[in-house]
């Protein structure tokens, strides 16, 4: 602090410095007893400058980072107004309490009520932005649409507020409905996202016991953060005196946040304290850090490589050997072994049978198969035998031949299944064909 101080002397005039050093203290502390009028305000704990452009995206109900608060601090944000009939009431609980929060307001709500902009800015509260005519599903917009909602926003907000000066960096999605394309123009631009920690729900049709509820267990359960309300919403209103008496109740502390400017550097901070809750110290973690989205300077897509474009395909011998003969030097020419000309395209019905060598079956086994081959015709030409002959002797359906066909005898089952377990494989069941209108008994080899 002092360091900085002497810093500050060097660079500002003494009457500057005085002044900034006062609006610096009362920036960062305004305690409830500091609030004429008000003993039971909670009051704001401290201010907090932050560079949107060091930190893009922050809230941790869509992303890994939020802003550096401690433990039991509160940052209040308003989104949707000003519309005077709530807005009015919200800056007046605000003001009872000395609290300052940051107001999302919508352009064209700007537009139909520049006054109630002003009034906002002047109750020293941030004023930031939440596009044009909050759009409902904004990341399904095409980016052109996203952007000019954006900007257009932003020229609503600074011509009501007249003064020639914009609103602070801060821009949040309508819905939180955010995609990569208007994170990465909101960066370009130097906006930082605001998603939020929690929310209270007082957008939906609950009452404003529940919006006090939502408040109070969702801040517990994270112990510090961004709270988002509404302040166009009447349950909010009511809602509102109960949660600030509360928050003070339990130990909780406004935070105010502006953006930095080049006379407001932004608070130093660590990484670290962009986390909701960082991992202490001496914890390892496994967490690697994430791969950044590579951005390609040339065409999305490369041309496809022609074949004469490999080094090691030529034709061009003759031309190579006139080079050669010029005294030009070249690389050496590596041709495969040997190249076959397939067919052209279209023209192959079908590929070669592979001999049966390269299977490398072992020579007893294969000799057993052979003999259990031979046996299983054997089978074969016995059961069609006893087929014939039973359909002469009863008149018989296929049936009695069919199921003297499905029981060889034990050994011929046997012996057809061994060179399947020679392979390692598992035996594949026998299956039933029917060839020339008769049930046909195959072993599931020659399925194989
Ligand atoms: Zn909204």
């Amino acid at each position: 602090m002092i360091a900085s101080v002497l810093g500050e002397l060097r660079r500002r005039p003494w009457t500057a410095l005085c002044v900034g050093l006062l609006t610096s203290v009362a920036a960062q502390a305004a305690p409830a007893a500091d609030c004429p009028g008000h003993p039971d305000a909670i009051g704001t704990s401290r201010t907090i400058v932050v560079d949107p452009r060091a930190y893009p995206v922050i809230g941790t109900m869509q992303y890994g980072k939020t802003l550096p608060l401690q433990e039991r601090e509160v940052v209040l944000t308003f989104d949707d107004g000003p519309l005077p009939k709530y807005s009015n009431q919200i800056l007046d609980i605000l003001a009872a309490h000395c609290a300052k929060a940051t107001f999302f307001l919508v352009g064209s709500q700007a537009n139909a009520n520049p006054e109630g902009v002003r009034k906002v800015r002047d109750a020293g509260h941030t004023v930031a932005t939440h596009t044009q005519n909050h759009p409902g599903g904004m990341d399904r917009l095409p980016l052109d649409r996203s952007k000019q909602e954006i900007e257009q926003g932003i020229a609503s907000v600074t011509a009501a507020l007249a003064d020639g000066t914009a609103p602070a960096p801060f821009l949040r999605i309508p819905g939180l409905r955010r995609n990569d394309g208007i994170e990465e123009f909101a960066a370009s631009k130097g906006l930082q996202l605001w998603s939020a920690d929690f929310p209270a729900d007082d957008w939906r049709d609950v009452s404003a016991n529940r919006v006090y509820e939502l408040a109070m267990q969702r801040l517990e359960r994270k112990g510090k953060g961004i709270l988002l309300l509404h302040d166009i919403q009447p349950r909010t209103v009511i809602a509102l005196p109960r949660i600030l008496h509360e928050l003070k109740t339990r130990g909780y502390r406004i935070v105010h946040v502006v953006p930095a400017t080049p006379e407001r550097p932004a608070t130093p901070t660590e990484p670290r304290q962009w986390q909701l809750h960082p991992a202490p110290d001496m914890v390892a973690t496994s967490r690697w850090p994430k791969v950044p989205k590579f951005a390609f300077a040339g065409p999305a897509a490369l041309p496809v490589p022609a074949l004469s474009d490999l080094d090691w395909h030529t034709t061009d011998l003759g031309g190579r050997a006139a080079r050669r003969g010029r005294g030009i030097p070249l690389p050496p020419v590596t041709l495969w072994s040997s190249q076959t000309m397939l067919p052209p395209a279209g023209t192959l019905a079908a590929l070669p049978v592979p001999a049966a060598s390269i299977f490398k079956i072992p020579e007893p086994t294969f000799a057993s198969a052979l003999a259990s081959a031979a046996r299983r015709v054997a089978t074969v030409a016995q059961a069609r035998s006893t087929e014939v002959s039973s359909a002469k002797l009863g008149g018989k359906s296929h049936r009695h031949g069919r199921a003297a066909a499905a029981q060889p005898p034990a050994t011929t089952g046997q012996a057809a299944q061994t060179p399947q377990h020679a392979e390692g494989t598992s035996p594949k069941p026998a299956v039933q064909t029917k060839r020339n209108g008769r049930s046909v008994r195959v072993a599931g080899l020659k399925k194989r």
